[in-house]
């Protein structure tokens, strides 16, 4: 690890944070307080009456009191991730019912860790003589092969395969609810719909058909619908994915219910009745302004509306749960802090243009963009260069001191430091 100071070079943070601080690890705690409200924080330690973790301002203490448990060591919640919150939903597909024809199904396809292709294209060629009972071990014979890619992270091919196990069972409601999953994981929310309505004429009554379809209009942006189905997923059926999945959109709506409305050419814009009118007027030209400079730049321009939400801190901290060192985040909608503001100041403007990439490159790349490209663009965007630094990133990077892009994939939330905060 090396030791820099002055304010000059935290501005580097940018590319430092990973490379430097990958020592702090990607394990986070939460406190939980008696109140409801959880804390995400690390390293979190107890002395005596005290609770003590680790923020941007450095450490803090509660009384040990007010808690009421601590969770440890769990990974942060990725709320944050420029991918969709409702990407992040997280819900398990649903299951296949394990009959004896399935699971022996299953296991020719799938074995020593790899898809066995030659035993599903002889049991398509079975298919395609006409015998029925084939064409239903075709479809599990592809439904085995997409779970073992979703399993390792290939959507795409996982999409193909279940695609393609439907082709053969085209009424079968776990096989469509299974591709609906799929197109929700690539928040594709519209197809998601469509096969959930389709599976809906043979399962009215199937939890997981609700559970999903919640899941799709809460990535529509579509609260209400999505609370609807919830908790009729939950009346037909306890689950505690759904549940939490409900807890968090109401969380949502009770926030936002207090909130005014104003929109523009690109952008709908929610905000608390505490801020002023003045000031979400500046924002929304703000927003404008930089939408083409932005377009015009990465020759895209996002197809659907831009969510923004214009919170007070404390609405922020609750609804986002984000650390103390969170200065606005992008999880589908742009939600930014603006506690004490009356006006769009220059460092305002310059967040909005940061979260504002991650929307751009988020439609654009179908939220496929790993963090660190992300975050490179979006501060490439927002003007910050580490040219004057780069001498010290060589530095790092030559001594083997650098966080390999692998680990710079993922949230960087659980990254304790204060290179967002604003101020
Ligand atoms: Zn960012």
């Amino acid at each position: 690890m090396i030791r820099m100071d002055g304010r000059k070079k935290a501005r580097i943070a940018a590319l430092l944070l990973g490379l430097l601080v990958c020592a702090a690890g990607a394990r986070g705690d939460k406190i939980v307080l008696k109140n409801g409200r959880q804390i995400v924080a690390s390293h979190v330690t107890e002395q005596g009456d005290k609770v003590s973790y680790e923020t941007s301002a450095g450490q803090l203490s509660i009384p040990k009191s007010i808690v009421d448990h601590i969770e440890k060591s769990g990974l942060m919640p990725v709320l944050e991730s420029p991918a969709a919150a409702a990407a992040n939903l997280a819900m398990t597909p649903p299951p296949m019912e394990a009959t004896e024809d399935a699971t022996e199904i299953d296991q020719a396809a799938v074995h020593d860790g790899a898809i066995d292709r030659a035993y599903i294209a002889r049991v398509e060629s079975d298919a395609h003589s006409g015998n029925a009972r084939a064409s239903d071990k075709a479809a599990l014979a592809h439904h085995a092969a997409a779970q073992f890619e979703l399993a390792h992270g290939d959507l795409e091919h996982a999409l193909n395969d279940e695609r393609t196990a439907v082709t053969y069972q085209p009424d079968q409601p776990v096989l469509l609810m299974n591709l609906a999953y799929l197109h929700l994981k690539k928040s594709e929310f519209k197809q998601a719909v469509e096969y959930l309505e389709r599976a809906k004429q043979n399962a009215a009554d199937n939890a997981d058909i609700y559970k999903l379809e919640g899941w799709a209009f809460y990535g529509m942006n579509r609260v209400d619908q999505a609370v609807a189905e919830w908790k009729k997923s939950l009346s037909l059926r306890p689950d505690s994915e759904t549940r939490e999945a409900l807890e968090k959109a109401l969380r949502d709506k009770a926030e936002e219910e207090s909130y005014k409305e104003n929109e523009s050419a690109h952008f709908q814009l929610k905000y608390n009745g505490e801020a002023e009118p003045r000031l979400a007027r500046e924002v929304l030209r703000t927003l404008e302004t930089h939408y083409e400079r932005i377009a015009s730049e990465l020759n895209y321009s996002p197809p659907e509306p831009i969510g923004v939400v214009l919170y007070t801190q404390q609405g922020f901290a609750d609804i986002t749960q984000a650390p103390g060192w969170v200065g606005a985040l992008n999880d589908g909608r742009i939600r930014v802090p603006v506690q004490g503001l009356t006006s769009v100041d220059s460092e305002l403007s310059r967040v909005l243009k940061h979260e504002l990439t991650h929307s751009f490159i988020q439609q654009k790349t179908d939220g496929k963009a790993p963090t660190w490209l992300q975050e490179g663009v979006a501060q490439w965007m927002e003007g910050r260069r580490s040219d004057e630094n780069a001498a010290v990133l060589l530095q790092v990077y030559e001594g083997g001191q650098a966080a390999p892009l692998g680990r710079l994939e993922g949230s960087w939330r659980m990254w304790n430091t204060s290179w967002r905060r604003r101020g």
